[in-house]
């Protein structure tokens, strides 16, 4: 593939060669498990057995590792299939971890019930503020600093190449979960980060139809530790999977930008109503992190929370009063989406530090007519 592609391109062409033995312009699902060698040890073209490789798989990783400008990509079955190998190929017990205070309900309680019983440490921090990062952050101990940025649900923007200074100068493995902007609006690599991790089930799949999991990283020595990891415990995506988010991936552009301004519309019409205290998204200039998100985001993405000034019973109330918007937890599809996280994605971070409070509502604002959607939410919303 050329070198000097521009993104648009990148995420339709990177890794999907036709196949040069039909001529189909769309390669082809490798469902098989395992491959014929020539004479033992004799493999055609690297593969042996479908958990080590599978070329269905290879090319979606190919994809991945261009979408965020690294040099290695690896697919898995899930996003927290690939944070536990990312955790497991470099903490040892004992080992401490910094961490959002706001970050996917999942990935803290992978660290926290998972690792934890491993003897992992962790420390939830505010990860907007610079110096409480820095007063977490253990040197000698803190194996990984782990960031989401936009962060889940309140949309809080981290200084990625900040915090990348702060993680490399104690000595440890920078990470951004990158699945809120996508990398059609935000390259943590550039940024300084080390490693990327996405659950491509949200944005880079878009269609609500699989589940998958992505590791984008640089170092040649974790991307082989990893690598390994992967081999040896088996959490692979499987060649359906993988072929069904490299199909999604290509329009990831186009997608993006309608998911961005049909967001911005509907923040802004959201923040003009009575029945709403705040609109957390950071396309608002209101918005804390706007300033920074318009510096390290090309878009300000299609995830917006807010908070009800009459409380839980106006945040359920609106919850399930919508038709267009379904109730439903999950992310980043065509369609719109709306959650309720105090007690669907984040009920598993309730009485700690990541807790939701009960007014907050997540939209997922999907590619439908803006017009429409606006329509639906006025229709939930109190005195309309
Ligand atoms: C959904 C999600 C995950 C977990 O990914 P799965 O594919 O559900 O395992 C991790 N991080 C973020 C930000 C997510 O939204």
């Amino acid at each position: 593939m050329a070198q000097n592609q521009n993104f648009d391109t990148v995420a339709i062409h990177a890794g999907q060669e036709f196949d040069p033995t039909t001529g189909a312009v769309i390669p082809p699902v490798y469902m098989t498990s395992t491959y014929v060698q020539d004479g033992i040890g004799g493999l055609r073209s690297g593969y042996e057995y479908s958990r080590g490789g599978n070329p269905t798989r290879t090319s979606l990783e190919t994809l991945l590792a261009a979408l965020e400008g690294g040099k290695h990509g690896l697919s898995f079955a899930s996003g927290l299939a690939a944070e536990d190998t990312l955790l497991r190929a470099i903490l040892k017990p004992g080992d401490h971890i910094v961490l959002g205070n706001d970050v996917y309900g999942g990935t803290h309680r992978l660290i926290e019930k998972v690792h934890g019983a491993w003897g992992v440490r962790n420390t939830t921090v505010e990860m907007s503020d610079l110096s409480a990062v820095e007063q977490a952050i253990i040197p000698g101990e803190t194996k990984i600093l782990w960031i989401e940025t936009p962060s889940n649900p309140l949309m809080k923007i981290s200084d990625i190449a900040a915090l990348a200074r702060l993680g490399h100068g104690a000595g440890a493995v920078v990470v951004v979960d990158n699945t809120f902007a996508s990398p059609a609006l935000q390259h943590p690599l550039a940024l300084g980060a080390d490693v990327v991790v996405h659950s491509t089930t949200k944005y880079l799949g878009g269609h609500s139809d699989v589940i998958g999991g992505a590791l984008v990283i640089n170092d040649d020595e974790l991307f082989e530790s990893v690598k390994f990891l992967q081999f040896a415990a088996g959490p692979v995506s499987a060649p359906l999977d993988a072929w069904l988010t490299v199909r999604g991936i290509k329009t990831l552009s186009v997608r993006m930008e309608r998911h961005c301004t049909n967001a911005q519309a509907i923040a802004e019409f959201l923040q003009g109503h009575p029945a709403v205290d705040t609109v957390y998204y950071p396309g608002l200039p209101s918005h804390p992190g706007h300033e920074l998100a318009k510096a390290q985001m090309s878009g300000f993405g299609g995830m917006i929370s807010l908070s009800f000034r009459g409380g839980a019973q106006a945040a359920r109330t609106f919850c399930e009063s919508m038709h267009l918007f379904q109730l439903a937890e999950s992310l980043g599809g065509v369609e719109s989406l709306v959650n309720y996280p105090a007690e669907m994605t984040h009920a598993s971070v309730r009485g700690t530090d990541l807790e939701v409070a009960d007014n907050v509502v997540r939209l997922s604002v999907g590619i439908e007519d803006v017009a429409d959607l606006i329509a639906d939410l006025t229709g939930a919303l109190p005195n309309s």
